[in-house]
């Protein structure tokens, strides 16, 4: 099924929220492992669909995870699918593998570029942007996939900065108006990116609203798990950190539990404005890691305990066998 359907279904329920969880696919044999098990951890709490990431180096990795995600674990998955380095034909044999795994959805990217370049370059044979990306999915491939797209509450990173470190008025209203054009061209979902005003990020969807895009905007959200790893995040991502969140974390920077329990606190409270304001989908980047996801959601009373114990028991011979195939790809 379509995640646009599951939303659109869901929003006809008052109080019905929906969540959702982003994986990346593993680096290592025991990132294997982990993410197999985090997988059994989070799919008890039934989220309304999940997804991974891609990666260009990593292609295979995410064409299996997809397929492990959507037919042994039976949740919606959607797969992100990037320009970088793929010709056409390799997006094609991307989408025609994910189609004949029984995949409906798919977030059309354009990437970043390579490792160790600093701008994006088109393949040759392949596409420029993710508009055109779009085009070409829904003019291949017709109504069968749901189409997500990235929207930028604080404008793409590449889009000139102002010294308050916010984009430029014409930046912004440039970026909104190319989101358009993506929607316009087959998008029928948006997902944002990362960030920690939630005012930034009611006021794009207010903004959004006011030129015409009417497809949900469901909220990227990043629990904090480590005051590294926020850092290297937010400052990759151009995301503005409100003072009284810096003035918080550096006391506590060199404890990662009081960062997390902070982050989690923090969070919950995000999301709270975000379903006030009439918002009923949350989408959180896991980064592979499942605790403070799964606290928020419990902070919300979205769910109801949090079940790390059980072990891989359902389905166990399959696991082994596809962990220990994806591990082979690891090596090559
Ligand atoms: P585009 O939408 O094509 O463009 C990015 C920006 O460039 C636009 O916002 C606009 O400002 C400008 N632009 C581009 N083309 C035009 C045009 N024709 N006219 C005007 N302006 C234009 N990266 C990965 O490698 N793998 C992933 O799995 C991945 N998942 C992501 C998921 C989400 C939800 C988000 C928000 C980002 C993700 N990224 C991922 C990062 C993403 O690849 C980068 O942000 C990349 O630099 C831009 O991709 P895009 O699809 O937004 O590009």
């Amino acid at each position: 099924m379509k995640v646009i359907e599951k939303i659109r279904e869901a929003s006809k329920e008052e109080h019905k929220v929906l969540f959702s969880f982003e994986f990346f696919p593993p680096r290592t044999h025991d990132g294997v492992d982990k993410l197999f098990e985090q997988l059994d951890h989070m799919s008890i709490h039934s989220p309304a669909y999940w997804d991974i990431t891609w990666r260009d180096s990593a292609a295979k990795l995410s064409l299996e995870m997809a397929n492990v995600m959507q037919n042994l674990f039976s949740i919606e998955t959607m797969m992100h699918l990037t320009c970088t380095k793929m010709p056409i034909e390799e997006i094609d044999h991307a989408l025609d593998t994910i189609k004949s795994q029984g995949i409906h959805n798919v977030l059309a990217l354009r990437g970043d570029p390579p490792l160790g370049q600093d701008k994006f370059v088109k393949t040759e044979g392949g596409f420029e942007c993710a508009l055109d990306l779009v085009t070409h999915i829904r003019n291949k491939y017709g109504d069968y996939f749901g189409i997500t797209i990235a929207g930028y509450p604080e404008a793409h990173p590449d889009v000139p900065r102002k010294d308050d470190g916010l984009p430029t008025l014409e930046g912004y209203q440039n970026d909104l108006a190319y989101l358009k054009k993506k929607v316009d061209a087959g998008g029928d979902l948006i997902i944002t990116q990362l960030f920690f005003d939630t005012d930034i990020f009611l006021k794009f969807v207010n903004d959004c609203r006011q030129i015409g895009i009417t497809c949900p905007i469901v909220p990227g959200i990043l629990p904090i798990n480590d005051y590294r790893g926020f850092l290297k995040m937010t400052s990759l991502c151009k995301t503005k950190i409100p003072t009284e969140i810096t003035a918080a974390l550096k006391p506590i920077k060199d404890n990662d539990e009081a960062v997390r329990g902070y982050g989690i606190h923090l969070v919950t409270e995000m999301c709270k404005k975000i379903l006030a304001h009439g918002i009923k989908t949350l989408h959180f980047y896991t980064v592979n890691k499942e605790k403070p996801t799964l606290s928020i959601l419990m902070n919300l009373g979205l769910i109801s305990e949090i079940k790390i114990s059980r072990p891989l028991t359902e389905k166990r011979e399959d696991f082994v066998r596809i962990s220990s195939e994806l591990k082979k790809m690891l090596r090559r």
